[in-house]
C-alpha cells in the first residue's frame, strides 16, 4: 500500500519547495525506502515546452521525451531515479483530458464540473503513479502559493485523498517563510500562522511545517508556531538558508525531518547513511583549485534558465576539487563590442549552451571562434554544437556562408538544417526530437575517453541538426564526428583533436549530472579547465630572473 506526501508552500514563492521536497524524497530513499515524485502545476499550459525561459526556467526533459517542470531536474539529482511524463501534470492537461472525454460523450447527462471531475482527475492520477511505479512513497509537490486561484482543484483532490485514506497513508507538510524584521531585530511568525490559516480554510492541517528563515529559529519560537498553527514542537522543522542546496537534506535531517515524517506515516525504515551527501558538500565548500567557465548565452539575468547545467558544474567541480566560477557572459555584449577578446580574457573554459533564436547567435559563434583559436576549452551544448560547427565552417573550411537554416533559410551553406523528421510539423507543444537516443562514440575520441563507454543515452530538444551534406567536407579540415545515432547517421557530439579539448554535443548532458556522479563531458571540461588555469598562471608569472631584480 503506497503512502503519500502532500507538500505545499505558503506566503510567498520562491521558498524552495521543490528542493526541500527532493531533499524530503533523498532522505527516506537513504533510509531504504523507494520514492516517486509528482509536480503539480497549476497553469493551463499542457506542459512548459511551449514558454519561455523568462517565464518558466529550465524545461526539463525526462528519458521518454516529455517537456516538464524544472523541479523534476531536482528530483532526479537527489533521488537518482529517472522520471517520466507522468511525474508532473498540469491544469491544463487535466482540463485537456476531461474536455476530449466529455466531447466522446464519457459523461453523457452529467454537468461536469471541478469538484468532483476536476478533483477525481487529479487523484487518479497521483494513485496511478503509485501503482505503475510500485514505489513505498510518492511526495507530490503543488505548485504555487496557498491562496492562489490556480492550485484550489489541486489541494481540494489532496483534501480528499486525506478523507479517503486516512492520516496513516497521507501526510501533508507545509514550507513557510519565518522573516527576520531587521528594524525589530527579530524572526516574525505571523506570517506563517496566516499561511497555515489559509490552508485551514480550505480543510487543510498541515503535519509539519518546515520554516525557511536567515537565523536559527530555537525552541522558543518553534513552540510558538507549534501552539498557533497547531502542530507538534517536533514537527515545526528549521530550514535556515544554506550556501549549497545539497545541504539542505543534511539539516533536514539534523534537525530530526525524516524521523517525524517517517513516524507519522508508520514506516518502518533503515537507519540512515548520509556519508556520500556530505562528501559532496565538503568538496563543493572546500576545494583547492578555482577556474572561470564563461556561460555564453542570452538569458544570463535569469540563471533558473540554466539550472541543471549550473548544477552539474558543480557536480563537476566537486570531483575536479575546484571551484567552477561562472562568468555569465550576455552574447549581445559580444555583439555590441564587435569582438569577443576584451569580454573572455581571463576565463578557463567557455560554454555555449542550448537556446532557441536568432537573437545574440553571431555572439555565440564568436565566443566559440576565441575558444577554438586561443586553446581555450570548449563545451557546446545543442545549440552550442550548431555554433561550433558554422564557427569550423566558416573559419576553417572557407564556407563563409554557413549557418543554421533556423536563422539564415536561404543560406548557400546550411550546415545545420531542420530534421527531416520535422519539415511538415505544425504544432508547436511537444514536437520537437525529444528525450533519450542512443549515441554510439568513435574509439579514440574525447567523448569515448570521458565516458569509458561505447555507446551512451542522452537526452535531446531540439528541431535542427548537422546536416550530412556537408559533413565530408568539415571532416576533411578535421572536425571530427566523435558519437552518432546510428539508426539516423545524425552527428551527435564534434571535436576538434589538435586542441586541448574542444567537444560540442547535440544533446543535453546536463540533465543526468547527479551530486556524487559528475557527468563524464562537465567532469572533463572542468578537467580541461583547471588544466588550462595552471597553464595560463605558469605563463603569467614573472621569469625568475626578472622577480630577482625586482
Ligand atoms: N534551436 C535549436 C534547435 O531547435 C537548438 C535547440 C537547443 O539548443 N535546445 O535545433
Amino acid at each position: 500500500m503506497p503512502k503519500f506526501i502532500f507538500v505545499t508552500g505558503g506566503v510567498v514563492s520562491a521558498l524552495g519547495k521543490g528542493i526541500a521536497s527532493a531533499s524530503i524524497g533523498y532522505l527516506l530513499e537513504s533510509r531504504g525506502i523507494s520514492v516517486t515524485m509528482l509536480k503539480c502545476d497549476p497553469y493551463l499550459n499542457v506542459d512548459p515546452g511551449t514558454m519561455s525561459p523568462t517565464q518558466h526556467g529550465e524545461v526539463f526533459v525526462t528519458d521518454d521525451g516529455a517537456e516538464t517542470d524544472l523541479d523534476l531536474g531536482h528530483y532526479e539529482r537527489f533521488i537518482d531515479r529517472e522520471l517520466s511524463e507522468d511525474n508532473n501534470i498540469t491544469t491544463g492537461q487535466i482540463y485537456d483530458t476531461i474536455i476530449k472525454k466529455e466531447r466522446r460523450g464519457d459523461y453523457l447527462g452529467r454537468t461536469v464540473q471541478v469538484v468532483p471531475h476536476v478533483t477525481n482527475e487529479i487523484k487518479e492520477r497521483i494513485v496511478k503513479l503509485a501503482e505503475d511505479t510500485g514505489v513505498d512513497v510518492v511526495i507530490a509537490e503543488i505548485g504555487g502559493t496557498v491562496g492562489d486561484i490556480e492550485s484550489l482543484p489541486f489541494l481540494e483532490a489532496i483534501r480528499q485523498m486525506r478523507l479517503d485514506l486516512g492520516t496513516d497513508d497521507t501526510l501533508f507538510i507545509h514550507l513557510t517563510l519565518v522573516p527576520y524584521i531587521k528594524t525589530a531585530g527579530e524572526l516574525k511568525t505571523k506570517p506563517t500562522q496566516h499561511s497555515v490559516r489559509a490552508l485551514r480554510d480550505i480543510g487543510i492541517q498541515p503535519d509539519i511545517l518546515v520554516c525557511r528563515t536567515e537565523r536559527e529559529l530555537g525552541l522558543e519560537l518553534k513552540k510558538k508556531i507549534a501552539l498557533f498553527c497547531n502542530v507538534e514542537i517536533d514537527a515545526v522543522i528549521d530550514a535556515r538558508d544554506v550556501d549549497s542546496i545539497y545541504e539542505v537534506p543534511l539539516r533536514f535531517h539534523e534537525d530530526g525531518f525524516d524521523g517525524i515524517v517517517i513516524s507519522k506515516l508508520k514506516i518502518e525504515a533503515e537507519t540512515v547513511d548520509l556519508s556520500a551527501m556530505e562528501t559532496v558538500v565538503e568538496r563543493i565548500y572546500n576545494p583547492k583549485h578555482k577556474v572561470r567557465v564563461a556561460v555564453c548565452g542570452k538569458y544570463v539575468n535569469l540563471k533558473d534558465a540554466y539550472k541543471s547545467i549550473t548544477e552539474a558544474f558543480l557536480h563537476a567541480g566537486a570531483e575536479n576539487d575546484a571551484r567552477v566560477e561562472l562568468v555569465w557572459v550576455d552574447v549581445e555584449d559580444i555583439e555590441r563590442e564587435g569582438s569577443p577578446d576584451r569580454i573572455l580574457a581571463g576565463v578557463d573554459g567557455v560554454l555555449v549552451p542550448g537556446g532557441f533564436g536568432e537573437r545574440g547567435i553571431e555572439g555565440k559563434i564568436a565566443a566559440v571562434g576565441y575558444a577554438r583559436r586561443n586553446g581555450v576549452p570548449y563545451f557546446g551544448i545543442c545549440l552550442g554544437m550548431h555554433c561550433a560547427v558554422i564557427e569550423y565552417a566558416r573559419s576553417v573550411c572557407g564556407l563563409t556562408d554557413a549557418h543554421s537554416t533556423e536563422f539564415a533559410p536561404d543560406t548557400s551553406a546550411p550546415v545545420i538544417a531542420l530534421l527531416p523528421e520535422q519539415e511538415d510539423v505544425v504544432n508547436m507543444g511537444g514536437t520537437m526530437r525529444l528525450g533519450g537516443y542512443d549515441c554510439v562514440l568513435s574509439a579514440g575520441s574525447r567523448a569515448h575517453e570521458a565516458y569509458a563507454a561505447d555507446t551512451v543515452r542522452e537526452r535531446h530538444r531540439h528541431r535542427y541538426e548537422y546536416n550530412n551534406e556537408h559533413r565530408k567536407l568539415l571532416e576533411s579540415k578535421g572536425l571530427v564526428s566523435a558519437g552518432v545515432y546510428a539508426k539516423a547517421d545524425l552527428v551527435e557530439i564534434v571535436e576538434i583533436s589538435d586542441h586541448p579539448w574542444f567537444v560540442a554535443c547535440q544533446f543535453h548532458p546536463e540533465f543526468k549530472s547527479r551530486p556524487g556522479w559528475a557527468h563524464p563531458l562537465f567532469r572533463e571540461f572542468i578537467r580541461a579547465a583547471r588544466s588550462y588555469n595552471e597553464l595560463r598562471r605558469e605563463e603569467e608569472k614573472p621569469a625568475e630572473g626578472v622577480r630577482a631584480a625586482g
